[in-house]
C-alpha cells in the first residue's frame, strides 16, 4: 500500500507524522510539507517534500483541499496521514469523502497488514480506545505526541511553488484572535477556570504565567465568563495541549476539561475543594484558596 502524508510547517507534529508515515510506508512514504514562505529553515524541510504555497495565510480550506489535491495529482496514496488539528479539519474529511475512503481522526497508533489498515483511536473525550480496521485505506488524523519524532534522513528539499487556487467563498473576512498565546505549541501552561472568580483574578494569572515563562490557557467556564478568549479554552471544544507542565488554578476537572490537557507530562493543580476531580489527574495538587496563596506564591516565584 502507498502511504503518505500531508503536514504544515507550522503543525507542531510535523516531524511526528512524517516519521510514522516513513515507518509505515518503509521508508518510500509520499510526504509533503507545505510552507506558507521558503523558509528552508523549518526541522522538517529536506525530510519531505516542500511545497511552497504563496498566501497559505489567508487559504480557507476549500483552497486547502484543492491544493492538497493537485498536490496528489488525482492519486493520492492509499494511506493518508495528517497532523490531527486544523489542517485534517480542512483538508482531511474532504480528501477522505473525495476518495470514498473512511477519515478517523484522534489517532494514537496506525499499523498495516496488507491492505488492511488498523487504527486506536480516542474515544469519549480521551476516555476509552477504539480500534477500528478497515480494508484498502484511510485519510487519518494523527494525535500530537502519540509518535515519536524520529531522525529522519534529509534529503535535498525540492520546493514546489504553487499559488492557492481561487476563493471559492466570497465575502469572507479572516478573523484573527490576538490573545497571543499559542497553546499548541506552549511548554508550560497556566490555565484557570471559575473557581478564579471575577475577570480581574484571571487577568492576574497573566503574572504568574510570565514569572513561569508560560502561556495562559482556560476552562469553558472561564471562557463563557468572558474572563478569557475562545481560543485559551482547553478541552474537548477547546484546544488539545501537551505541554511539559500544565498548572490548573480553580479548575474543577470535568472530563471535557480533562480530554484537552491529557497529553500534559506533568500536571499541578491547585484547588480549595480536596474532592475536585483535577486532583486525580495531577502530579502535585495544592489545596488552598487561590486568593491566600497567590500573594505568598508571587513573593516567592519574584525571588523575595
Ligand atoms: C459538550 C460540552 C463540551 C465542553 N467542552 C469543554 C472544554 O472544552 N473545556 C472545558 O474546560 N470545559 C468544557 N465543558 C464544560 C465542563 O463540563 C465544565 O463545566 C467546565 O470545565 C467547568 O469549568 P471550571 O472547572 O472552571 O468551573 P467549575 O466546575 O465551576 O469549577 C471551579 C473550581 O474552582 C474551585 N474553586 C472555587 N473557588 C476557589 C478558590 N478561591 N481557590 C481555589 N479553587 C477554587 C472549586 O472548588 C471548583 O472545583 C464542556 C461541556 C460540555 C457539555
Amino acid at each position: 500500500m502507498r502511504v503518505g502524508a500531508l503536514v504544515r510547517s507550522d503543525d507542531q507534529s510535523a516531524l511526528e507524522v512524517l516519521s510514522l508515515a516513513q515507518e509505515l510506508g518503509g521508508g518510500a512514504a509520499e510526504t509533503y510539507l507545505i510552507l506558507p514562505a521558503p523558509q528552508a529553515q523549518h526541522p522538517a524541510a529536506g525530510k519531505a517534500r516542500a511545497v511552497v504555497l504563496e498566501g497559505l495565510a489567508d487559504a480557507d480550506p476549500a483552497q486547502l483541499f484543492a491544493a492538497a489535491e493537485a498536490l496528489f495529482g488525482g492519486a493520492a496514496p492509499d494511506v493518508v496521514l495528517l497532523p490531527d488539528g486544523p489542517l485534517f479539519e480542512a483538508v482531511g474529511a474532504r480528501l477522505a469523502g473525495s476518495l470514498g475512503r473512511p477519515a478517523v481522526r484522534d489517532a494514537g497508533s496506525v499499523a498495516l497488514d496488507g491492505s488492511r489498515v488498523r487504527v486506536v483511536k480516542g474515544a469519549f473525550g480521551g476516555k476509552a480506545a477504539l480500534g477500528l480496521e478497515t480494508e484498502g485505506g484511510a485519510v487519518i488524523g494523527v494525535r500530537q505526541g502519540a509518535h515519536p519524532a524520529q531522525d529522519l534522513p534529509q534529503t535535498s528539499l525540492e520546493m514546489v511553488q504553487m499559488a492557492p487556487p481561487a476563493p471559492l467563498l466570497s465575502g469572507r473576512k479572516a478573523v484573527r484572535d490576538s490573545s497571543g498565546d499559542d497553546l499548541g505549541r506552549a511548554k508550560v501552561i497556566v490555565s484557570g477556570g471559575r473557581g478564579l472568580g471575577s475577570a480581574e483574578a484571571y487577568a492576574a494569572l497573566r503574572d504568574v504565567a510570565q514569572l513561569l515563562g508560560a502561556s495562559l490557557g482556560a476552562s469553558r467556564a472561564a471562557v463563557d465568563e468572558g474572563w478569557a478568549s475562545p481560543s485559551q479554552q482547553v478541552g474537548i471544544t477547546g484546544q488539545k495541549v501537551a505541554p511539559e507542565v500544565y498548572v490548573a488554578i480553580g479548575i474543577s476537572g470535568a472530563s471535557q476539561h480533562l480530554s484537552g490537557m491529557s497529553g500534559a507530562k506533568f500536571v499541578v493543580a491547585v484547588n480549595r475543594d480536596d474532592k475536585a476531580p483535577i486532583f486525580e489527574a495531577a502530579d502535585v495538587g495544592v489545596v488552598a484558596d487561590w486568593h491566600a496563596l497567590w500573594p505568598e506564591l508571587r513573593r516567592a516565584l519574584a525571588g523575595g
